[in-house]
């Protein structure tokens, strides 16, 4: 049996994930199948599930048997799936007998907002720990049953994602506590607040976050991490921030796109007229009297590797980013 690195194992998940989700697919058309079929069914849960199930699957029946498999985490930790040896004990508490954990996010690709959120700290994450983000939708089956399709997916190093949502946090005006100036006004050595999340207004943002931020009449905002909102801006500073991420590292390319891709209205947004014109010119479109709708339209239907045009665009003009953001400042509009 061939024992690798941890990174090698990252890499042999990832490998595997296109494989397991046609699988996945395959499963949820045989089996899943259902009259009906609703946002909010509980079906993402399932489908997450079934990543571990097919994982485990595929590593025992691979020919040079790698010596691991997919755990389900217990209690409530966050992560819900570790990467195990699979002939040694596993202690969750030490984290002894496990390489690596993967956390699997689902969004209805049918939902007017995602609600799925990735909102474990820094901290907490180790290099190799992977995100694994499914995109799916009910698929007809015949005239009058559906089954639960997945249509899309990303998956890579969580902490590259969790560095571009915390990049893109402080640049809206958000902060993390640090136990030397804890709100809690916590001994250092034993302040458990250690980089959680505060908004713009001083208020946390997840439940175990400092008693005294806790924002009036809620327990806590819990915006942090929203798959999809986590990359929006809404000032020039955070505009400037999403570009740098965008342009340097591929990993924040790669989910910027996977969640543009699924959510168009998105990436319409993110960028100003000026610059989709700008995209249209670099493709030698012909926008003339065209709509903005229209001319994004025109740059999906003749390139479908504008995005990485959009990567290296050097924006004059700021995105005009409309952002229902409740962190919203005034000074930055
Ligand atoms: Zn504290």
């Amino acid at each position: 049996m061939t024992e690798l690195t941890p990174s090698g194992v990252a890499a042999l998940l990832r490998g595997l994930c296109p494989f397991i989700i046609k699988q996945i697919n395959i499963f949820s058309e045989e089996f899943l199948i259902t009259r009906g079929g609703r946002i909010g069914s509980g079906m993402g849960s399932l489908l997450e599930a079934l990543w571990g199930y097919h994982t485990n699957k595929r590593l025992s029946s691979i020919e040079d048997a790698h010596p691991y498999e997919i755990a389900w985490m217990v209690d409530h930790d966050y992560n819900d799936f570790a990467c195990v040896h699979r002939d040694r004990p596993w202690n969750p508490a030490t984290k002894e007998g496990e390489v690596l954990r993967i956390e699997v996010k689902s969004m209805n690709s049918g939902a007017e907002e995602a609600k799925a959120h990735f909102d474990e700290l820094v901290g907490k994450l180790r290099d190799e720990d992977l995100l694994l983000v499914l995109v799916w939708g009910w698929e007809s089956k015949d005239e009058l049953r559906f089954y639960p399709k997945v249509n899309d997916f990303f998956i890579g190093p969580a902490i590259k994602i969790a560095r571009l949502r915390d990049a893109l946090h402080v640049a809206r005006g958000g902060s993390f506590v640090k136990g030397t100036a804890c709100p809690d006004g916590c001994d250092p050595a034993a302040c458990t607040h250690e980089g959680e999340p505060l908004n713009a207004r001083n208020s946390r943002e997840r439940g175990s976050g400092p008693t005294a931020s806790k924002p009036p009449n809620s327990s806590l905002a819990a915006n942090f991490g929203g798959l999809v909102r986590m990359i929006k801006t809404n000032s020039p500073a955070a505009a400037s921030v999403f570009r740098d991420s965008r342009q340097t590292d591929e990993i924040a390319h790669d989910y910027i796109s996977f969640i543009h891709r699924n959510f168009p209205k998105e990436e319409k947004n993110r960028y100003s007229a000026a610059e989709w014109r700008e995209i249209a010119s670099l493709l030698e479109l012909d926008i003339d009297k065209l709509k903005t709708d229209q001319i994004i339209a025109k740059i999906r239907d003749k390139d479908p590797g504008y995005r990485d045009l959009l990567r290296g665009l050097e924006p004059q003009i700021e995105p005009a980013q409309d952002d229902p953001s409740p962190e919203k400042q005034p000074s930055q509009t």
